[in-house]
């Protein structure tokens, strides 16, 4: 037969020690694991729809920036600086002769001061265009039910000879964090002098950098 016993012993009563509390808030609990590796996203490129006067310039579909086309899209840039240009020349002939200045003269260098800023960020896409390859279209360019797209100036896919093709094209991905699309916009000041993939539902932590020849991009922060 085999017999059971039962004994109950005297509980150690509880007895927080403070030196083991003060251990535990001077050293916090490990980090959770990070994922190995940044988390990575594949952009895609879909044809954007420019706006009317671009259509009607240079026409909707890719062409070669030395073509007749290309130099219409590169003169309008030059022709918003000569623009510029004739407006402070303009301003400068006005104000050289000597003459009580009136409000109106005031009136209307602000005019030209905003007319020449808003010429100069007009122009500023295709201005950048050849230091940058792929620039934010911005809603001058876009056709307006066109919210997201980029002006590209990139060899065609493998062939690196022919010279580049100029498009009006949408970059975009899947947030692999959240599942939401990702749209190409400036790094501001965390990340000056590039493009950067922003997810719509969190825009300012799931930021991905964009590479516009392999198409690809890895988390940022
Ligand atoms: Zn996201």
């Amino acid at each position: 037969m085999t017999r059971f016993s039962i004994a109950f012993e005297e509980a150690v009563p509880f007895a927080p020690d403070d030196t083991s509390i003060e251990r535990s808030l001077r050293d916090p609990p490990a980090a959770a694991p990070q994922p190995v590796g940044p988390l990575a996203i594949t952009y895609r490129i879909d044809p954007a729809k420019p706006a009317l006067w671009m259509r009607l310039l240079v026409g909707s579909q890719p062409f070669r920036i030395n073509s007749w086309r290309g130099y219409v899209l590169l003169g309008s840039a030059v022709l918003n600086m000569g623009l510029i240009g004739a407006l402070g020349f303009l301003v400068y002939l006005d104000w050289s002769r000597p003459r009580p200045v009136s409000t109106a003269d005031l009136a209307q260098l602000a005019l030209v001061v905003a007319l020449s800023i808003g010429l100069w960020t007009l122009s500023r896409p295709v201005r950048e265009l050849p230091s940058r390859r792929v620039t934010l279209a911005g809603v001058s360019y876009l056709a307006i039910s066109q919210l997201h797209g980029q002006l590209r100036a990139m060899h065609d896919s493998d062939r690196k000879v022919g010279g580049r093709v100029f498009s009006v094209v949408r970059h975009w991905g899947v947030c692999p964090v959240c599942s939401a699309d990702v749209d190409l916009d400036e790094g501001g000041s965390a990340y000056p002098d590039r493009l950067v993939g922003r997810c719509h539902d969190s825009p300012t932590e799931h930021v991905f950098s964009f590479d516009p020849v392999t198409l690809s991009g890895s988390l940022l922060r």
